[in-house]
Order: structure tokens, then sequence, then C-alpha cells
């Protein structure tokens, strides 16, 4: 990063990013009735006079839904208000039969947090500027048309099932400068939200939706500059790429003395565009007017202090803890992959702990295997024998361990062929059939040897003990 003092477009532009993140909540039922909340219905079944805003119909707060919003934001290290109040935010959508979403303005639950994110050159310290609680809108799904978007479609559907379900809305200060940084915070911060049971997270099902406000500046400004919102990124992927694309379509628009309009976004995951929206609007656009029919929440300290002892061991700590074991990004993936506690019991059980780590960042992680239903012994087992016995047996075995009464023993019954009399045939054959290769080997493509000892596993069915079969290959081609 330049040191500021440069001149001209020598200077290295620095995208800084903030964003606003909804959670939803997994409660039983909805933030302000009885429905039922959560997916699976038919359309328009799961729905009440309240939710639909029939008139003459009031409100009342789930309770549940606000001890959670607090325990999310005290896990995000922010300050629990003594007191809070719903507004109505006001806009007009057939997915807003009120005509107004009851949500959180200017007294929040939940306010001035801060999330230390591990990364490469230290932590990242992540302000959070408000966690609130509002209600969803139902869902919109335009027919016909272009790809299910207003503009174009043929008619357009309302399916009020998601009307009013619980969103926790987390708003970050604009300390990310980077598509990697927002990544490893997001992340985390869904990793925590999971671990906290709170809600399911997950990006293609929308329970948790990623808006991101972008600006750019030269290395060294101080003042932001105008800033775009990106929406409709339903992956951590997308995410990424639709800040990279809008940091450098605004660069480009600075560096040919152009100026950035405010604007909103929609990033297309197909062709990685994107395309403006609408003009964002302002608050005074939303009348804001604060919620009548709903008392302020005061929670009392009590309630607040139970709830911060209930938080575990946060997933950014766990990753500084297993830092100095596997590194920092096997300790990450491992945490945010929901597998570092089996990592810790398969380690107690005597195993190294990068091989541990190595296998259930790979070979375990393609297996689809829940790490809570594993016996850390029996894998313990199987990690220890994985050179010993064929590379297919410890395949089957990783896939079977989360079986209840799993064990290792049939699978380590099954040997390896590490005899060299019975292996030395093979690859001679093996070698005879590849004289290009072998050639290419002796002029110096070393690399070629994973491909020698690929064919002579591929000819005995995954059986032969590789380390053996590579020890025989090259010693057979350096005489
Ligand atoms: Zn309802």
């Amino acid at each position: 990063m330049s040191d500021g003092r440069g001149t001209g477009s020598s200077q290295r532009w620095e995208p800084v990013i903030g964003l606003e993140i909804h959670v939803q909540l997994k409660t039983r039922t909805k933030l302000f009735c009885r429905c039922e909340a959560g997916w699976g219905a038919e359309p328009n079944r799961r729905t009440c006079p309240v939710c639909l805003a029939h008139p003459g119909t009031l409100p009342v707060l789930n309770g549940r839904a606000i001890e959670w919003t607090i325990k999310l934001g005290l896990a995000l290290g922010c300050r629990v208000a003594e007191r809070a109040i719903f507004h109505r935010k006001h806009y007009f959508y057939p997915d807003l039969p009120k005509g107004y979403q009851i949500s959180q303005y200017d007294e929040p639950l939940c306010v001035e947090g801060r999330v230390s994110v591990p990364g490469p050159a230290g932590d990242l310290e992540i302000g959070i500027v408000r966690a609130h609680l509002e209600e969803d809108a139902a869902k919109t799904v335009h027919v016909g048309g272009a790809g299910g978007r207003i503009g174009g479609a043929e008619h357009s559907l309302v399916d009020f099932n998601r009307g009013g379900t619980p969103l926790v809305e987390i708003v970050t200060r604009p300390d990310l400068h980077s598509a990697e940084d927002a990544r490893r915070f997001l992340q985390l911060l869904r990793q925590t939200v999971i671990e906290l049971g709170v809600s399911d997270a997950e990006m293609e099902l929308g329970t948790l939706r990623v808006d991101a406000n972008v600006s750019v500046r030269r290395a060294g400004e101080a003042a932001l500059r105008t800033r775009t919102e990106i929406k409709n990124m339903n992956s951590f992927a997308f995410v990424g790429q639709g800040i990279q694309a809008e940091a450098e379509r605004q660069i480009g628009i600075w560096e040919s003395g152009g100026e950035v309009v405010q604007q909103t976004f929609d990033f297309h995951a197909g062709s990685r565009t994107l395309t403006a929206s609408r003009s964002k609007e302002e608050a005074d656009d939303y009348r804001y007017l604060p919620e009548p029919d709903l008392v302020p929440v005061e929670p009392s300290r009590e309630l607040v202090e139970r709830l911060r002892a209930e938080l575990p061991e946060l997933p950014g700590a766990r990753i500084r803890r297993l830092e100095g074991a596997v590194g920092l990004e096997a300790a990450a993936g491992l945490v945010t992959g929901g597998r570092d506690r089996l990592f810790e019991r398969v380690v107690a059980a005597g195993i190294e702990p990068r091989a541990v780590g190595n296998v259930l960042m790979n070979q375990f992680a393609g297996t689809g295997v829940d790490p809570e239903a594993v016996d850390a012994a029996e894998l313990a087992r199987v990690i220890e024998a994985r050179d010993r016995i064929p590379r297919s047996a410890f395949v089957e075995a990783l896939a079977a361990s989360g079986d209840p009464g799993f064990s290792a023993g049939p699978y380590l019954a099954d040997a390896a062929v590490s005899d060299a009399a019975e292996l030395e045939p093979i690859v001679e054959r093996v070698l005879a059939a590849n004289e290009a290769q072998v050639a290419a080997f002796r002029a110096g493509k070393q690399g070629l040897l994973g491909f020698f000892v690929g064919q002579v596993m591929r000819e005995t069915a995954g059986k032969a003990n590789a380390k053996v079969v590579s020890e025989l290959v090259r010693s057979r081609l350096e005489r």
C-alpha cells in the first residue's frame, strides 16, 4: 500500500466496503403473530389477519426473537440498548401489505460492536454500527420476461408465508478493504450465527443475505467518496465478484475524470455484471414514524447478563487457538466448516495435528459426513493408518465414519500392497507403456512422478502403497 505521499494516478486505489447483512431467525413463529415461520409450506398457507395486515389487527412481539437478537449482538461485541423502539418504515410494494415494514430506526436494540477477524496480517477489526430486529417482507415471484425481474415480467405472484418472519439486520462500519476481507468476515459471522443456534444462515436459501456498500479512494485519502450499493449476491463467491467488479468500475470512472453517482446495482451471477436498479432512497423517503402499536423494548440487566453467560467460545477465538498447530488458513477452514471440535478430539487421541487438519479439510470434507456424528477414536485409527492401507479403503472408511457403531477395524485389515516383488512388474508395464513420459521425466520433468504413481494405482485398483510405488518408480528411472 502507498504511504499516501505519491502523486497522481501512480497512487493506488483502495476499496472501502461496508456490509449490510440480513439474518433470518429460525424462531418457530413469526415476529408479530403466531403463524409458523420457516420453509417448505405451500404458498400462502402460513398467514393470518396480522401478517396479512387486515384492519384492526395488532402486532404481538415474539420474545424469543428479542432474546436471539440480543445474543447475536453480544456475540458481535455490541452494547445492548436499555431502551429500543420499533419504527414504521414506509414504502409501497405488493409484498408489503401494510404499506410499511416494522423495523428499528434511531433506537435499535444493539449498537457499537466490534468483531476481530483473524487474518494473515493480524486481526481485522470490523466495527458494527448496529444490529436491529425487523420483519421480513413477503416473497414476490416475477413470472415471464427477463430473468425473474419485475421489468418485462408477464405477471407477479406474492407468497405471504415469509411476510413477518424475523430478520436481524447487521450494519458494519466501512472497515473492509478487499473482497477477501469481506469473505473472511462473512464466513466468521455465518459460523457465529449457526453456533448460536439462531439461524441456518444459508445464502442460497436467502436466510443470510448480504448487501455491500462500496466506494474507492486513493491510498492515504481520509475522506470517503460516493458509494454505491450492490444487492443480490447469494453466495460468498458472488459477494467477492460483485465487490471486485464495482470497485474496478468506480476506479475507471474516477481515472477518466468522471464522477461516481450514488445508486443501487443488482449483481448477475451468470455474466458477473452489475445493472443499475434504482437510485438509492434516503432515510427521509421512508417517513419513519414510531410504531404506536408496540411498547418500547427494555431488556433487563439480568436478561442481558444471562444471555452473555450463555455465549459459547466464539469462532474467531477458536481460529486463533488452532492457528499455531495447523496455520491460519487450515484453522479458519476447520472452524468455519464446523470441523474444529472433531479436529481437537482426533488430535487428543494422539494423531499429529497437521495430518488431522489435512484429512479433515480435504478427503473428509468431501464426504459430507456430519462431524458431530463421528467417533473420534475410530477416526484417529483410520488417519493413523492412512499410509498403510489402500487408498480405496481409506476413502471408504472416511465416508462411513459417521455411521452409528462405525469401527475402523475392517478397513485397517485391508492391507495395502507394499511388496516390491509384487509391484515391480506392474511398474515395468506402466513405464513401458508410457515411453514419451519416461523420456520427459529423464529430461527433467520431475512432476511426472505423480503421473506414473497414478497409473500404477489404477492398475492395482488403488491397493498399492503409494509411497512404495513412488520409491520404485524413482529408483527405476534414475538408474
Ligand atoms: Zn400471521
